[in-house]
């Protein structure tokens, strides 16, 4: 079958909540994915950062396989060989003291709002339903209707009411809007420590710092939602490193697998999962063998590949590289490790365009909002590769 087919099998059958660029992709390697009729391209997207060890990654796909032939799912009735190890690992890793291990990112996004609110209830002594949580204007947590009723985008949330209450949306990068926010029943502050899908807006330096130290000051609780920064994205395995604090939790998604299955985690200090007891939240599939053993594979990997220093590395090149272009319609190039987005001002006709070109020159990457492109190529990327990506975009985006 023809791209075409493909893509008209889609249309007609398939419920159109995407707008995909019309590439039918059949298989991936490292940074590669070729389509239907054979044309290679370049992945500079990684499926939102779920492919940071690459595409197919060998070691992960030998833990998969191995680990299907053996036991893919027990349920928490009973226990596995795999999640004890995976939990250490995690911890050690990550400096955490505890681990709630759930399927997509969005279902550890509201793990976490329901422990931080029973936290609140029974350590902190917020009357019962009262709990508040804050969180930031052009947020991205997921797509839950409890989620996307604190989202500030009117096409994530509307149509979609009833909302949940509980929560209350300040300015991102700014920590005195957090201090003044905070109320004896305000139990959290949930934060990206760089939205990713508002564009890759970075906050001012010292602002994880700051509002750890409110947070403390005040006795709320710090999450931050790394399912998009964590796991070597931008140059550090989690991003709260760049500012050497540490979150009360902080919630992991997407690369925990390496992009073969849906694996995320909530880490914690002790007091927080704590207050969860048996029977109180879970998940048929979270914590399956399968899903450890990928993700034992998938952290052992951007370790032992030095794929965290050659984010940091290579995202300084790309992002030194591409703020050489002079197009006045560039607003601005930023990131962070390889985390790049380039803005162009919104009075421009829009990013879009321009990865309908890059896509034709063999390079897939994706707008957000209308006037933003995000760079986030796979970290196995090399120096090569990126004078090969270079060389595609610089004319492209110049004109
Ligand atoms: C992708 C993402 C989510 C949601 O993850 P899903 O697996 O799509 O549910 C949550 N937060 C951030 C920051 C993300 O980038």
């Amino acid at each position: 079958m023809k791209s075409s087919e493909y893509i008209s099998l889609e249309d007609t059958f398939g419920a159109q909540n995407y707008k995909p660029l019309d590439v039918v992709l059949e298989r991936g390697q490292g940074i590669w994915v070729w389509d239907v009729e054979g044309n290679k391209y370049m992945d500079c997207l990684s499926a939102y950062s779920a492919i940071n060890q690459g595409h197919c990654n060998p070691k992960i796909m030998d833990a998969l396989v191995g680990q299907a032939q053996k036991l893919t799912l027990t349920s928490r009735a009973f226990r596995n060989d795999q999640l004890g190890p995976f939990y250490k690992e995690l911890c050690e890793l990550t400096n955490s003291r505890k681990v709630l291990l759930m399927n997509s990112g969005a279902e550890a996004v509201e793990t976490a709002i329901k422990a931080v609110r029973k936290w609140g209830y029974m350590v902190k002594g917020v009357p019962e339903d009262r709990a508040e949580i804050i969180v930031c204007r052009n947020n991205f947590h997921g797509r839950t209707v409890t989620i996307i009723s604190f989202s500030t985008d009117p096409g994530s949330s509307t149509g979609f009411g009833p909302f949940t209450p509980g929560f209350k949306v300040i300015e991102f990068g700014d920590a005195g809007d957090l201090e003044a926010a905070i109320t004896d029943k305000t139990v959290a502050f949930l934060v990206e420590p760089i939205q990713g899908e508002a564009g890759v807006i970075i906050p001012p330096d010292g602002y994880l710092r700051d509002i750890r130290n409110i947070c403390t000051d005040t006795g709320i609780t710090l999450i931050f939602d790394e399912i998009q920064t964590g796991l070597g994205r931008t140059g550090k395995l989690l991003a709260e490193e760049h500012e050497n604090v540490e979150a009360d939790l902080t919630l992991i998604g997407k690369a925990l697998s390496g992009g073969f299955y849906p694996v995320s985690a909530v880490l914690s200090n002790a007091e927080v999962l704590g207050v969860l007891k048996p029977g109180e939240h879970g998940s048929t599939f979270g914590g399956n063998p399968l899903a450890c053993a990928v993700g034992r594979s998938a952290l052992k990997v951007l370790v032992e590949d030095g794929l965290i220093q050659n984010a940091e590395k290579m995202g300084l090149y790309f992002k030194e590289e591409l703020k050489k272009m002079n197009n006045p319609n560039i607003k601005e190039v930023r990131g962070r490790g390889l985390l790049i987005g380039v803005e162009f001002h919104p009075e421009t006709e829009g990013a879009r365009q321009y990865c309908e070109k890059l896509k034709n020159a063999g390079l897939l990457c994706k707008e957000t909002h209308h006037n933003i492109i995000r760079f986030a190529p796979p970290l196995t990327i090399t120096k090569d590769d990126i004078d090969w990506a270079l060389a595609r975009i610089i004319p492209i985006l110049s004109k």
